[in-house]
């Protein structure tokens, strides 16, 4: 069965476009094409392919005003953070482009008696599941690293970004790489979950990696798990913002306003319970609901929005039931808790006090602009409700005494802590999961890694 994806600016509740999904002849055609492109890329030596990293870094900020464009008017991302994530995508291929070789050479090893070495050898294919968030950079901090290492990327874009999906491919042709290396494959409900699992258990495909919503998480984890092959999974996250009593109360407020808001807190790194010390609690919810309701949401072309739609309706019905199920719960509503009249599927910015364990703010991944405070009794107690999640993929701890901070990370799980500074992803570093957000790392050389065939060599 095919039918078509018809995208909607989530500021207005208009249609965009509408793209005709692919049949399976017409997906064939083109992991066949795919594949011939990737075996013939896992030739081409490094530097030849870190070269064109660095082209496409150059390409991705001609294209920056079309890109940013695209993901303002298909997921309602406020502008200027929009062009963030292109400048970033860039930084990032520069970063590849200068490190890659060097992560991906020969190693060494003594065993005595033979020569023996580890090599890092192109995987194959990659398909990548990819969400709608950040419509450029999930699926560059993806596919930059990959093609890098020598392997061939199969693009199945979030529906509702399909033109970004369509006009990333074109950016990477643009950059001087092989046509059909990256590909953008165009399926549309309800053909999605039976179409990627049959994608992971082509021969032609090596790899699968998605980023996304534990329930899709599961069913690419188990497809691949079927057909034995590698995933990598970045899925949810609920982290923890733990503000310890002997912090800065202004800059943990003022920091912790822009890890909640930004990207109209949709992103899985978004920071989302805030576990307050007792002696803070009142000082900090009071500077950070002061910040909540200063925040400029409205018309995301407009450069000085901070707080665009959600990306879709459903998402905002989404977030307005954690939000009143929570205040039955025993939740306290401190500032918004309502959707915008009127067009776009907009949500006024909205902090619950009073949260805990059983409340959906505080167990569930809640995926828009929505804040959950909570008073931790001492430090102990703090850990506790930070660890009392299913997730584990980010931490930030704001404290005065870095030993303080650094023992109490070291207590609570996550694939990556903070002092100090709000969690994000930057690509010298690792970045992934513990728990329910998933498995596997990108970025920094663990992510380039992920891909390869690690290979050990021994020649008596
Ligand atoms: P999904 O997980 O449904 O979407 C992510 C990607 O997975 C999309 O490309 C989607 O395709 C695809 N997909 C969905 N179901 C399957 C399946 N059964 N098999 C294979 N691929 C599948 O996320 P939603 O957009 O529905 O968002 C729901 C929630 O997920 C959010 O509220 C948030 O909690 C979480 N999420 C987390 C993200 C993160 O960065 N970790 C990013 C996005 C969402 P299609 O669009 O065609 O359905």
């Amino acid at each position: 069965m095919t039918t078509a994806i018809t995208t909607v600016n989530p500021a207005t509740g208009r249609p965009i476009a509408t793209y005709a999904g692919w049949d399976a002849g017409r997906i064939d055609a083109a992991v066949d094409r795919a594949h011939t492109a990737a075996t013939a890329w896992a030739r081409v030596p490094v530097a030849e392919r870190a070269r064109l990293a660095a082209r496409l870094a150059v390409t991705l900020r001609e294209h920056s005003g079309r890109l940013a464009s695209l993901a303002v008017e298909e997921m309602g991302k406020p502008r200027r953070q929009a062009e963030g994530e292109v400048e970033k995508s860039a930084l990032t291929a520069e970063y590849y482009a200068r490190q890659g070789p060097g992560i991906l050479a020969d190693e060494q090893v003594e065993v005595g008696g033979a020569d023996a070495w580890v090599a890092y050898e192109p995987a194959g294919l990659v398909l990548a599941v990819m969400p709608w968030n950040f419509p450029v950079w999930q699926v560059m901090r993806f596919a930059i690293p990959s093609l890098v290492a020598g392997n061939g990327v199969l693009l199945k874009h979030a529906a509702n970004v399909t033109g970004s999906a369509l006009a990333l491919q074109d950016i990477f042709t643009a950059a001087g790489f092989p046509e059909h290396l990256v590909t953008a494959l165009v399926v549309a409900e309800p053909d999605v979950p039976d179409a990627t699992a049959r994608l992971i258990g082509d021969d032609r495909i090596a790899a699968v990696t998605l980023t996304g919503s534990n329930r899709a998480g599961a069913a690419v984890g188990a497809a691949a798990g079927r057909a034995a092959k590698k995933s990598v999974l970045e899925l949810g996250g609920s982290d923890a913002f733990v503000v310890l009593d002997d912090a800065d109360i202004e800059a943990a407020a003022a920091a912790a306003v822009t890890a909640r808001f930004a990207n109209t807190g949709q992103s899985c790194v978004c920071a989302k319970r805030f576990i307050l010390s007792a002696p803070i609690a009142e000082a900090f919810t009071s500077a950070f609901t002061a910040g909540v309701e200063a925040l400029r949401m409205g018309d995301p072309r407009q450069e000085d929005t901070q707080v665009g739609p959600l990306a879709r309706e459903d998402l905002r019905t989404a977030i307005h039931r954690q939000v009143t199920e929570s205040v039955v719960a025993g939740a306290k509503l401190l500032t918004g808790g309502e959707p915008l009249p009127g067009d776009g599927y907009f949500y006024r910015p909205t902090v619950l006090a009073h949260t805990a364990p059983g409340m959906p703010a505080f167990d569930e991944e809640t995926f828009g602009p929505l804040a959950a405070l909570t008073v931790a009794r001492d430090d102990d107690d703090a850990v506790r409700l930070a660890n009392a999640t299913p997730y584990g993929l980010g931490l930030s701890v704001w404290t005065g005494d870095r030993a303080r901070g650094l023992a109490l990370a070291r207590r609570i799980t996550s694939g990556a802590a903070f002092i100090n500074a709000i969690v994000a992803s930057d690509p010298r570093l690792p970045f992934g999961g513990t728990k329910h957000s998933g498995h596997g790392r990108e970025l920094a050389a663990a992510g380039i890694r992920e891909f390869t065939n690690t290979r050990t060599y021994w020649i008596a």
